[in-house]
């Protein structure tokens, strides 16, 4: 971990684009709740090859004009790279000076075209040709390793080709194990890896969408935190009381450990979101040292 220590902490929430007028007043409410806890940026997601671009971008575009720095998600799976110049020429027209570079997932049934750029290097590589270091690009990474990786140690050089092409800074998938955080810092320390590598934080809040999501997306929801939520049944409140309780607790050891900042995946919703803040006193948060 030594290394994640020299790097300033930064604190960012990330949304998805609603698919509804109701669903965008919401978000509206919900953004600005979270604003006021002046985080250093928000991400909004990318849904590759379908209509959740298009919501995407006007959502970024909707934050960018109310003042508040914005980093739009950009897979490139599926998409041709004339699309993707037309979206950095755009973003960089409206002041985005941060992007989630990613390959994403074809939604099944799109068939298997990957489009021109296969992988997220290739993309941070194509961002970098086209506009230079304009943009801080952050990648994901996997301390409990992609799904479909053939490896972890192939996982590892992969992530590795990402920094190699030129990323800034990695936001990492979901885990509830923090280990699985601190031994992944360990491994790309010792491949001469020096980036911030952020935690992405998922608070818990229902059983039954968390277990199916973490099983499509490789995260583990540990046994006893499956038992549990599993043995609240319906009731909402106990879910919501356990889930904070054992996000907060992670949280707390990787803030002591010296992680670089935390990344909360919101679902767009600011109540979970900022029980976790409170708890870890994070309105403070140029107080706490390491
Ligand atoms: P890559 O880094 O390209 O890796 C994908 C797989 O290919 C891995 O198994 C890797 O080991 C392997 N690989 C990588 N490079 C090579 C190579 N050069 N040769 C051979 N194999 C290689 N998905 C969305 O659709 N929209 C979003 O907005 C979104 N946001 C996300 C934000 C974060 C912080 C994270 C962690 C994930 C997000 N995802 C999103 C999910 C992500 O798109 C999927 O996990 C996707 O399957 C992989 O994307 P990647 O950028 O990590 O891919």
């Amino acid at each position: 971990m030594q290394s994640q220590k020299q790097f300033k902490r930064r604190f960012s929430f990330e949304f998805f684009p609603p698919k509804t007028p109701e669903g965008q007043t919401k978000l509206q409410g919900v953004r600005d709740e979270l604003a006021r806890r002046k985080p250093d940026f928000f991400s909004v997601t990318y849904g590759a090859g379908g209509s959740t671009q298009e919501r995407t971008i006007n959502t970024v575009l909707n934050f960018q004009d109310q003042g508040i720095a914005t980093a739009p998600h950009l897979s490139c799976v599926g998409s041709t790279k004339q699309t993707i110049t037309e979206l950095l020429d755009l973003y960089k027209e409206n002041g985005v000076s941060r992007i989630v570079a990613l390959r994403g997932d074809l939604p099944s049934g799109m068939g298997g075209d990957a489009g021109e750029l296969k992988y997220a290097n290739e993309l941070v590589s194509f961002i970098r040709e086209h506009s230079g270091d304009y943009f801080n690009l952050e990648v994901a990474a996997y301390p409990e390793f992609h799904p479909q990786a053939a490896s972890a140690e192939a996982d590892l050089i992969n992530f590795k080709k990402k920094v190699d092409a030129g990323a800034n800074s990695a936001i990492t998938q979901y885990f509830f194990n923090a280990d699985s955080y601190f031994y992944f810092i360990d491994r790309v320390e010792a491949m001469g890896i020096n980036i911030p590598i952020v935690p992405g934080i998922m608070p818990i809040t229902n059983y039954s969408n968390l277990v199916r999501f973490s099983d499509m997306c490789g995260a583990e929801v540990p046994r006893w935190i499956k038992k549990q939520l599993e043995a609240y049944g319906d009731d909402s409140d106990s879910i919501a009381k356990f889930g904070e309780e054992v996000v907060t607790r992670m949280c707390e050891k990787l803030i002591d450990a010296g992680v670089p900042g935390i990344h909360f995946y919101t679902m767009n919703q600011s109540v979970p979101t900022l029980k976790i803040w409170d708890n870890l006193g994070l309105s403070d948060k140029e107080k706490i040292t390491f």
